[in-house]
């Protein structure tokens, strides 16, 4: 037995998404069954629906921002009751017994997490689909408990933008003190800004855009650098405990590592490939600089984000859109022009 559900499809990297109809699992004894309230959008939607990384398997119902309200649990689950407000980021499931997922580690499951779209599902091979859609039914271990009080809309982005940002802000032991840069204004951009004030650390951005310098003022930034102008790139030399890189697509890294401090790391999250220019190993040797990489957080960690976000009033600064309108509001993020995450208000669906 399955469950009739609609939602928004890509069939191909060449083709628009779409109206999609399809079937999710009949709930298992420790699943929980969600109505989607609301989804982010992220570039990593765009990059998946394009066959940007290659695996992509059709049609592709993308989403990992998801907030919903609890319709049903299964006999096992007791963490979960209807009407509960729910959270699922970018995985549903993982191996929950290798030494990453013994270490609340699940991005980094030893046999690959369970991705909530574009995977399969580890038990019955049934492809996965993501949060463009009216429902969606997850094991309760991956469900996470969204704090009263916080704005739902908001919150979306946070499963994702939020987590990636976070989870390498507090491995690198980020708060009083520390002074922090982003790279990049888009949707992980001005979460990580967000969320390193709120651990107390001192700011900077780089951007290309001139025009984002008030929005990163008032997102959190104590400085702003315009990527593209050398005096001003010279003007930071020595200062990052770390740089949150979020840039989508392949860059030139070279001219960002003056700005390190020594021992200072600049964590890839936005671009997955081979970096280009090549890497110059100079200023890493002579400062004892790293480059390292980070994808999403573990569920643990996700849930103290969302905590931690109940905590301090943060949310995501969101655009609303309907889901007929997703198709715009990619050609947009291709732009670079979020303010600074769209979320879809998934009552659109019935319209
Ligand atoms: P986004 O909203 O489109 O923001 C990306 C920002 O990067 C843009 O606003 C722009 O900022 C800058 N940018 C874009 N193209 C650039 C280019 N060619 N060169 C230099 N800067 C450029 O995207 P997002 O949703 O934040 O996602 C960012 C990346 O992170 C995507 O590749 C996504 O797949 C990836 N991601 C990774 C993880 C993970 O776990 N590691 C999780 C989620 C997303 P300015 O205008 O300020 O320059
Ligand atoms: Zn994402």
């Amino acid at each position: 037995m399955t469950m009739n559900v609609l939602g928004f499809a890509a069939h191909s990297a060449k083709d628009a998404l779409a109206p999609y109809a399809f079937e999710r699992r009949d709930p298992r004894s420790d699943d929980v069954v969600i109505e989607i309230l609301y989804c982010g959008v992220c570039h990593s939607d765009l990059h998946q629906v394009r066959n940007d990384w290659g695996g992509s398997s059709y049609p592709i119902v993308p989403g990992h921002e998801i907030i919903g309200r609890v319709v049903s649990v299964g006999p096992e689950v007791n963490r979960f009751k209807q009407g509960d407000h729910v959270g699922i980021g970018c995985m549903v499931d993982s191996c929950h017994h290798c030494s990453s997922c013994e270490s609340g580690l699940e991005q980094y499951c030893e046999e690959g997490a369970t991705f909530t779209y574009n995977s399969l599902d580890r038990h019955d091979h049934s492809p996965t689909y993501g949060g463009y859609s009216e429902k969606i039914v997850v094991s309760d271990k991956f469900v996470l408990k969204i704090p009263d009080g916080v704005e739902l809309k908001g919150a979306a982005p946070l499963l994702c933008a939020g987590i990636t940002t976070w989870s390498p802000l507090r491995h690198w032991n980020i708060g009083k003190g520390s002074k922090v840069a982003v790279i990049g204004l888009g949707g992980l951009g001005h979460m990580a800004l967000k969320l390193a004030k709120g651990l107390g650390a001192e700011i900077t951005l780089f951007t290309r855009s001139p025009e984002k310098e008030q929005d990163a003022r008032r997102l959190g930034a104590d400085k702003v650098v315009l990527s593209t102008d050398e005096e001003q790139m010279k003007a930071v030399k020595r200062e990052f405990q770390l740089i949150i890189d979020t840039v989508p697509y392949a860059h030139d890294l070279n001219p960002y590592m003056p700005s390190l401090a020594i021992d200072g790391t600049l964590v890839l999250v936005g671009y997955l490939g081979a970096l280009d220019k090549m890497l110059n190993s100079v200023p890493l040797i002579m400062g004892r600089k790293s480059v390292a990489g980070s994808v999403i957080g573990g569920i643990q960690e996700t849930q103290e984000l969302l905590d931690f976000c109940g905590e301090h009033g943060i949310t995501s600064d969101i655009e609303v859109i309907k889901i007929q309108d997703i198709n715009e509001a990619y050609k947009r993020m291709l732009k670079s022009d979020v303010k600074y995450r769209f979320v879809i208000d998934m009552a659109s669906l019935k319209e």
